[in-house]
């Protein structure tokens, strides 16, 4: 970026236990592999100028990378070199390996209907007109009327948050961007799909990963940039398939 390489650091802050080493919990490793997927994506820039740099893209494409750099925690070659036992420095068992996976589809009946009803509703909030918000509405009716639309409005998934104390609606910067959590999955479990039919973790896929879509930023349309990786346009299917909602 205009003749300077960049600097990314990374710092994770870990709670100090009473007494005895200072052991990372699975969400903590988690944290640690997704947060170095946004350095490698600032790390690789290719671009020239800062702006489009790294993780300078759009907000519902910025998590991906870093959500497909989660894979390798627990990816068998990766986590023989890290996860050992503190004492006898055996490996983690394959068995609790297999159980942590099948662990990732728990509940995502309801984690998924109740995200996808926030979602929507911040979409519905910033759909209406400004005369219609102008207008004295009713916001519990309004927010009623929008689940129904889409058959959330179940009391049994009730939405992760209701209009009045939802945060991303109309302040931090999301503005309508609620549902990039989950775009950015549906090309996380795409891109991960990739992987493995690839042959997993090679250097020549790795190189692919950086050149494609690391290196470009924010300086090409991500869409483009994820067909020029992925070869096509990104599919739901692995996605339903990592929440076991694919049966
Ligand atoms: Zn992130």
């Amino acid at each position: 970026m205009r003749g300077t390489q960049a600097v990314v650091v990374n710092n994770l802050n870990v709670s100090k236990p009473a007494s005895g080493p200072t052991l990372l919990s699975l969400d903590e490793v988690n944290t640690l592999f997704h947060e170095f997927g946004h350095a490698l994506h600032g790390l690789f820039a290719t671009v020239t100028f800062p702006h489009f740099a790294g993780t300078d893209v759009f907000r519902d494409f910025v998590e991906f990378p870093s959500q497909v750099n989660e894979m390798w925690m627990l990816w068998p070659e990766v986590l023989a070199n890290y996860a050992r036992h503190l004492e006898t420095g055996e490996p983690l068992p394959a068995e609790v390996v297999e159980k942590l996976h099948a662990s990732e589809a728990f509940n995502q009946g309801f984690a998924t209907s109740e995200y996808l009803a926030a979602a929507w509703l911040d979409q519905a909030w910033h759909s209406l007109s400004r005369d219609a918000a102008a207008a004295d509405l009713d916001v519990a009716g309004f927010e009623a009327s929008a689940l129904a639309d889409i058959g959330l409005d179940n009391p049994a998934v009730p939405t992760r948050y209701s209009s009045t104390y939802f945060q991303h609606v109309f302040s931090g910067g999301y503005s309508a961007g609620y549902y990039s959590y989950i775009w950015s999955e549906v090309l996380d479990a795409d891109a991960v799909e990739w992987f493995k039919e690839n042959g997993g973790l090679t250097r020549a896929n790795g190189d692919r990963f950086r050149e494609k879509l690391l290196g470009v930023g924010g300086s090409k349309d991500p869409l483009e940039a994820y067909r020029d990786f992925r070869g096509r346009d990104a599919e739901i299917a692995p996605l339903l398939k990592r929440r076991g909602l694919d049966g």
